[in-house]
Order: structure tokens, then sequence, then C-alpha cells
């Protein structure tokens, strides 16, 4: 069944209606400066939200979803940016999680918590029986990102962590989308279990592998995520692969000058093995990366230090041929200690994997993307922007209007430059898709101040909206089409076809819960 026209009441005002944008801003009394800052009313975000074509052929299910969203789009905005100002680091993010799981309980789900061994993991779940359809939040923040909804450096706290990722925009889009799609289930009796996974410490500390581990993705039938970025695509499989782990050497202490002899320096042996790294770029595949620090590099020039540490993290888009990298990389640590006669302790070992392509997923999140259409800039927004490109790099900043458009559907180039997630191990486990949508001003990359600015005004919002409408649209899809699941089944089953899933985290190992140095 579909739509005539997009109603009323959906959109109070269209979104191409200048002079009713300019009244709704006269009519607010907002000036510019703290227009960016704070929360937008829904009417304003959902009307500079851009209506594509094909807004009047949605099912009627579609057009029930964005009436709901919109009706909660304020408040989950708000939500998002309480969670950027709390700017909780991985696995210590107790008040994000207690606010999101709040919001979910309200709304009528079933919260556990805590789950896998994680203070702050929670599943929240509403409905029964099959479908099982997960949605996954995440809500940790990046450390030394601290910034002001600004569009020039002005950390709120000078080296204190922000949302550089923009998850307080993903962990509150996905309870939005969530919170709308219980209602919609339970307004059309719509059978079938929603899940939201709350999934803490997604910079580093791999918090979805050990809630996989803890079976709660089993009995899933379709996961759907979203990530916020500077543009509206949706992303069918990608990312890298990512192995991690401490290598920490123990040697022997001695004068640096009168008994240099008698030490064993556990220094030698991390910069012997940062050496043996980078001769073992030339001979590995092109399209991987390998990044480290040292973590503890001794105390004093004149103590040989008896401990050492080096940090590593190791990529490729495949995880068959990074666990051969790795493998080498183990070698290489190895023989650096026996070069120094120190010994090494692996630690902190954590992965994920690469994230698998759904292409019967694909091809239905796609058409919801472009049915909900992208997002435009109000005046002030513009501004903002176009000062915030100001401080990225020659040629780095990209077209204001590109977040109005949605990207075309397409394989990830396994030779681009990306990044990891643990997003991936889930979609090892379950058929998942997911989308990205412009919450950053365009040019502004992840893990920058600029990122942390974008994500706590309302060109993050906006771009969060447009995130919930996709992902609610596609799970209405989903509770509805039977055949839809079955397709996304038997496309996972193709794709994990004689590739069982291995995570390189050791079975026992308990999640990294103070995994950083600080
Ligand atoms: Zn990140
Ligand atoms: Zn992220």
């Amino acid at each position: 069944m579909y739509c005539s026209a997009l109603s009323a009441e959906a959109l109070p005002i269209k979104a191409n209606d200048h002079a009713g944008v300019d009244y709704m801003l006269r009519a607010m009394q907002v000036r510019p400066a703290s227009l960016f800052s704070f929360r937008v009313p829904a009417f304003i975000l959902a009307a500079t939200l851009v209506p594509s074509a094909a807004f009047c052929q949605q099912p009627m299910r579609h057009q029930q979803i964005l009436e709901l969203v919109d009706r909660h789009a304020a408040h989950f905005s708000g939500t998002s940016r309480t969670i950027w100002e709390y700017a909780e680091l991985g696995y210590r993010e107790e008040k994000s999680s207690t606010l999101l799981r709040r919001e979910l309980q309200a709304a009528g789900f079933r919260v556990q918590a805590p789950v896998a061994d994680e203070p702050t993991a929670f599943v929240a779940t509403y409905g029964q029986g099959e479908p099982v359809i997960g949605i996954l939040g995440e809500f940790d923040a990046l450390p030394g990102l601290s910034q002001a909804a600004a569009p020039d450096r002005s950390p709120v706290v000078a080296g204190a962590p922000g949302h550089g990722c923009g998850h307080n925009l993903l962990g509150s889009g996905a309870a939005l989308a969530a919170v709308v799609l219980k209602e919609y289930m339970e307004r059309n009796h719509v059978a079938g279990t929603l899940r939201y996974y709350g999934t803490p410490a997604e910079e580093g500390g791999g918090g979805k592998v050990y809630m996989i581990r803890a079976g709660l993705f089993r009995d899933v039938d379709v996961v759907l995520q979203w990530h916020p970025a500077s543009k509206n695509a949706v992303n069918n499989g990608g990312m890298l692969a990512i192995n991690s782990a401490k290598f920490l050497f123990h040697g022997v202490a001695a004068h640096a000058a009168i008994a240099a002899d008698r030490g064993r320096s556990a220094l030698d042996a991390v910069m012997l093995m940062g050496n043996g790294v980078e001769f073992l770029r030339e001979h590995i595949p092109s399209n991987s990366r390998i990044h480290y620090v040292i973590t503890n590099g001794g105390a004093a020039p004149n103590v040989v230090p008896d401990t050492a540490e080096l940090y590593l993290y190791a990529r490729n888009p495949s995880s068959v041929v990074l666990g051969g990298v790795w493998d080498r990389i183990l070698k290489i640590a190895q023989g650096a200690a026996l070069m120094t006669e120190t010994t090494l302790d692996v630690r902190d070992i954590g992965g994920s994997a690469n994230v698998l392509p759904n292409d019967a997923l694909a091809k239905v999140a796609q058409r919801n993307l472009e049915e909900v259409g992208g997002l435009r800039y109000t005046p002030e927004e513009k501004h903002f922007a176009e000062e915030l490109q100001k401080s990225l790099p020659p040629g780095g900043a990209g077209e204001l209007d590109s977040a109005a458009s949605i990207q075309p559907l397409q394989r990830p180039d396994p030779n681009a430059a990306a990044a990891s997630t643990d997003v991936g191990d889930v979609s090892w486990n379950v058929p998942t898709i997911g989308f990205e949508t412009a919450t950053f001003v365009p040019g502004v990359v992840p893990h920058t101040w600029q990122a942390t600015a974008s994500a706590g005004m309302s060109i993050g919002q906006k771009g969060m909206i447009v995130a919930a409408r996709a992902l609610a649209a596609t799970g209405a899809d989903l509770f509805s089409d039977r055949q839809l699941v079955l397709d996304a089944k038997a496309d996972f089953r193709r794709q994990t076809e004689g590739r069982a899933y291995q995570s390189v985290i050791p079975a026992g190992q308990k999640p990294p819960l103070t995994y950083r140095n600080k």
C-alpha cells in the first residue's frame, strides 16, 4: 500500500520552504551562535531534512515510521547532547549507559544489565518470537578530544575526552530508531523481537566481541547499525580487520655507565621489535596497516630499563590475511627478546574482524536511505560549517550540499583507507547492514576535534535523525517481510561458507576494563 502524499503532520512545514524556516527561526528568537550549540526543536530538525522524490511512493509503514521519528526527534537529540557532555571513555560509560537504559526502559523495553562481564553493556528487548532484529548502540568517547560545539579549536576541558567519533549520536540515534520501531510494532500488532544492544568500548575495547562470546547474539536474525560520517551512504561491508596487543619486555636493570654489561635492556627489545616491524612492511600485502607507540620506554637514561612496552595495531581488509601478518609480528617480538636476553609477555590482546557485506540487506537499506533523503543546513549551520572548514587542510573541505544527497550503493574498495570496528565480529555471526549519515561537516574525518564539534550541535543531530529514519524503516521492512530475512540469511551463508568466525582474543580473556594507560 502506498501513500498519495506525505501528510502535513509528518512535516509541519515543507523542507524546501525557506520562508517557513525563516519564520520558525524568527519565532524561536535564537541568536545564530546559540542555534548550533543546543537542542533544536524537532520541527526545525525535521523541516531541514531533505524529502526525496520517492517520499510519496513509500509504503504506508514508512509514513508511520517517519511520523514517529519526528515525534521523538527533539527528545533524542537532547539525549545525544547529554551523552556528548558526559564524554566517557570505553568501559567507563556509566552515565551514558544508564541514561540510554532508562530511556529504553521508560519506552517499554525489558532491560538486562550488566551483561558479558562488561559493567556498561546491556540488552534492551521488546516483543517476542521471530524474527529477532537487533540494533547496535555505542556511546564511548575518545581521549583528548574535548571540544565545544564551536567552529574553532576550543576544548571544554583541555586534555579531557570528547565525542570525536560521534558515538553520542550513534547510541542515541539507534535508541530513537528502537523506540520508534517498538511503537510501530505495538500500533500495528507486529510479531517479533526487537533488541537494542548497548555495546561499550568500541574504541579499542572490543565490547561487542565479549557480548558475542556470552551468546547474546545467538538467536538474532538480522542486525542493523549506523555510524556518524560526513556523507550519507549504506555501508555494505568493508572496514579493516584489526589485531592489537601490548608487547611487554622484561630485562635486568643496571647502572647505564658503571655496570651496563650487567643490564639487559627491555627498551632495546622494544626498539628492535619496532625495527623488525619496519622491515616486515615491505613483505606483506600493501593494503596492510601497522602502527605502534612506546607506552613504556624506561624511567631515566642512566638506568638500563628493566621493563619496556610497545603497543601495536595491525590491520588488513581480510581477517585471514591479517592472521598471517600477525604470526610474523609475534615472531619479530620473540626475536627481539632473544637478541636482548629479555623475556616477553603479550597481553591485552584485542581484535575485530572485517565487516562482511550482505547484498540482500544492502538493497533494501539503499532504497530506504534514498527515500529518507539527506539533510540541508540552515543559514546559521552553513556559516558554522564554512568556519569549521577553514581549519581543515588545503583541499580537505567537502561540498556542503553533499549532505543533502545519498551516495550510490557500492562495495567498499579493499585498497581504500578505512578504520576498524567490532561491528565486524557481529557481521561474522549475524547478517548485518549499516548506514552512515552526514553528521560531520563535509570534509571532517572522525577522531578529530572538528568531529566532536559537529557531534555536539544541530548538524550532528540532523544526521542522527536521518540515520534513525533509515534504521527504523529498514527494521519495519524486516518485521513485515519474512522473505527479506530469509534472503539476508542466505546471503550470510554464502559469505561465510567455509570461513568460520574466530576471534583473535584468547578464549579465557576477560574484557580489558582497564585497557587504557591512563
Ligand atoms: Zn572511532
Ligand atoms: Zn566510531
